[in-house]
C-alpha cells in the first residue's frame, strides 16, 4: 500500500484526534511544512515517509506511538538524519524527528551527563567542559548524541576510554507498546544491553545518561604534507601507530579541498596528506616526544599543540551544517603497504573531499563482561570517505568514487563492520558478533514482535 492510500484512510478523524493531543506536530504530505519536515541532515536524501511526527515531550512520543500502531504504520525515530542515507524506503512509516526534545544536564559529583533525545554533541561537550569534564564525543559537533551512542560511538578518546555506548549508565525509552521505561543494569538489563551499541531497533529513546571524564586539555592538532607525499606519509604514520600508547588516537587522511569561499585560506583549493593526532593523557612533553617521528617527516604545517578538550569537536573540520553529499566506510584488518597504495589510488584525483583511516585498538579492542551489544571493535583501522554533491551533476561521479574507494580496500576489509560509519545497507551479521546478533534478534522479537520500530540498520 502506498503512502497516499494509507493517508486517505487515516487522514480524518484519527489525524485530527492525535493532533489535538500533541504539544508537538504531525506533518502530512500536502501540508505547507511537509518538505521542510522531511529533510534530513544529508540534504540529498529524499525522505518520503507516510507522515512526520515532531514530538515536543515524552507524552507526545507515547501518543504518536499509539496512534501510529493503531493506524498500521511503522515508526522510524531520527535525531539529526546524519545516517539517513542508510534508512531506505520510508513508505508506510512515520518518521519521528526528535530534535525538539532538548536539554543537557551535567552532574559534576557523579561525573555524568543526561542528554535528551534532541541533543547534539556540541551541547554536551560545552556543558561538560564548564565542569572540567569531557564526554566520549565524536568528531562532529552536530551529530546526535542518541544515534551516535545507540550505534557505538567512536571518539577521539576511544583508544583510552573505549566505545561510547559502554559508558552509558541509564536510558529512557518508549517501546512499541507505548510503554515508557527507564532501563539500566538492574532494570530490564537485556534491553539496556541491546541499546548500548545494538542500534535503534528497540524503541524510541527519549534520554540517555553516561559517564564523563576529568579531562580539560588535550595535546592535539594536524600535521599537513603535500598530497604527492601521501604514500610515504601514510606508511610512516601506519608504522608509528604500531608503537603509540592508548592515550593517543590518530588519523591518516587525504584532503582534496575545492576552491569555494566556505573553505578558508590557505586550505582553499589545495590537497593534502595529513595526520591528525589527539593525546588525552597528562604529560604533554611525553606526548611531544612520541609525536617526534611524525614531525621529523617535515610537515609543511604543524598545528599540534595544547588545546581545550572542547576544541576537539571542531578539530576534524566536519561540516557543521546540513550538506548534500555521499559517504561510506568500513573496517580494515590491516593497512599494509599494498592497502596504502590502493587507498591513495582510489582517492587522489577523484571528486572525494576527504578519505581517512582512523587508528583503532587500545580500549576499543578490549571487550568486558559489563559492556553492551557492541563490546569492542575487532579490527585495527577504520576507513571512511566523503564527497560533497553541491550540484546534481556531481551525484554520479561522487557515488562512483565512494564505491570505488570501498572496492579498492575490499582485500583488507574486516569481517566486522561499524554501524555508525556504514552509510548504506549492510548484512546485519557483520555489525555484531554472531552471539551478540542472535541475542539482539531475540530481544527485538520479545519487545517489538510486530517490528514496529524501524532503524537505519535493521537486525
Ligand atoms: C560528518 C560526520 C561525522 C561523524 N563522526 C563520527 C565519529 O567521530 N564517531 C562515530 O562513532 N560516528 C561518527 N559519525 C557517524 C554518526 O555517529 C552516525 O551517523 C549516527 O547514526 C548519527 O546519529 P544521528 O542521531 O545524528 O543521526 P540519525 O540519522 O538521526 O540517526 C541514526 C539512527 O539512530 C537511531 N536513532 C536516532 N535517534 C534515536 C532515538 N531518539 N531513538 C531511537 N533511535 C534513534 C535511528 O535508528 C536512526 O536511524 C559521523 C557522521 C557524520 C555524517
Amino acid at each position: 500500500m502506498d503512502n497516499a492510500m494509507q493517508l486517505a484512510e487515516v487522514r480524518a478523524p484519527q489525524v485530527r484526534d492525535v493532533r489535538a493531543n500533541l504539544v508537538g506536530e504531525l506533518v502530512l504530505p500536502g501540508d505547507s511544512t511537509w518538505d521542510e519536515a522531511r529533510l534530513a541532515w544529508i540534504l540529498n536524501v529524499d525522505q518520503r515517509p507516510a507522515a512526520v511526527a515532531i514530538p515536543e515531550d515524552v507524552n507526545d512520543v507515547i501518543e504518536i506511538v499509539h496512534w501510529a500502531v493503531d493506524s498500521g504504520f511503522r515508526i522510524a525515530p531520527q535525531g539529526t538524519g546524519h545516517n539517513a542515507g542508510a534508512m531506505g524506503d520510508l513508505a508506510g512509516t512515520v518518521l519521528m524527528k526528535m530534535h525538539r526534545l532538548k536539554g543537557v544536564t551535567i552532574d559534576p559529583e557523579t561525573r555524568t551527563a543526561r542528554a535528551m533525545a534532541g541533543s547534539i554533541w556540541i551541547e554536551v561537550v560545552e556543558a561538560a567542559a564548564e565542569h572540567g569534564l569531557a564526554a566520549l564525543a565524536g568528531s562532529s559537533p552536530d551529530v546526535g548524541v542518541i544515534g551516535y551512542t545507540l550505534g557505538g560511538g567512536l571518539s577521539w578518546l576511544a583508544r583510552k576510554h573505549g566505545i561510547g555506548a559502554n559508558q552509558v549508565t541509564a536510558i529512557e525509552v518508549v517501546t512499541a507498546d507505548g510503554e515508557f521505561r527507564r532501563v539500566d543494569r538492574e532494570n530490564d538489563p537485556d534491553l539496556f544491553w541491546a541499546l548500548r551499541g545494538g542500534g535503534g531497533s528497540f524503541g524510541i529513546v527519549t534520554a540517555i545518561e553516561f559517564n564523563l571524564f576529568p579531562i580539560t586539555e588535550v595535546y592535539a592538532g594536524w600535521l599537513f604534507f603535500p598530497i604527492d607525499r601521501a604514500g610515504e606519509v601514510l606508511r610512516a604514520w601506519r608504522d608509528w601507530t604500531e608503537t603509540v600508547p592508548d592515550e593517543i588516537t590518530s588519523v591518516g587522511r587525504l584532503l582534496q579541498l575545492p576552491p569555494i569561499p566556505e573553505i578558508p585560506e590557505p586550505f582553499r583549493g589545495n590537497s593534502y596528506a595529513a595526520v591528525e593526532v589527539i593525546y588525552s593523557g597528562e604529560d604533554f612533553n611525553a606526548a611531544a616526544a612520541v609525536i617526534e617521528p611524525l614531525r621529523a617527516l617535515g610537515p609543511m604545517m604543524d598545528t599540534v599543540t595544547a588545546m581545550p578538550v572542547a576544541g576537539l569537536s571542531h578539530l576534524h573540520m566536519d561540516p557543521e551544517q546540513p550538506v548534500a553529499g555521499a559517504a561510506d566506510g568500513g573496517m580494515l584488518d590491516s593497512f599494509e603497504d599494498a592497502a596504502i597504495d590502493a587507498f591513495v589510488g582510489a582517492v587522489v584525483g577523484t571528486p572525494l573531499l576527504s578519505a581517512e583511516i582512523r587508528h583503532l585498538g587500545g580500549a576499543v579492542a578490549r571487550p568486558k563482561a559489563e559492556h553492551g551489544a557492541l563490546a569492542s571493535f575487532d579490527a585495527e583501522y577504520l576507513a571512511f570517505t566523503a564527497g560533497m554533491i553541491p550540484v546534481p551533476e556531481l551525484d554520479g561521479p561522487v557515488r562512483v568514487a565512494v564505491h570505488g574507494f570501498l572496492a579498492a580496500l575490499e582485500p583488507w576489509t574486516a569481517g566486522h563492520t561499524y554501524l555508525n560509519f556504514a552509510e548504506g545497507r549492510r548484512d546485519a551479521r557483520t555489525l555484531w558478533t554472531p552471539t551478540a546478533h542472535k541475542r539482539l534478534r531475540r530481544i527485538k522479537a520479545a519487545i517489538d514482535p510486530g517490528d514496529v520500530i524501524r532503524s537505519n540498520h535493521p537486525l
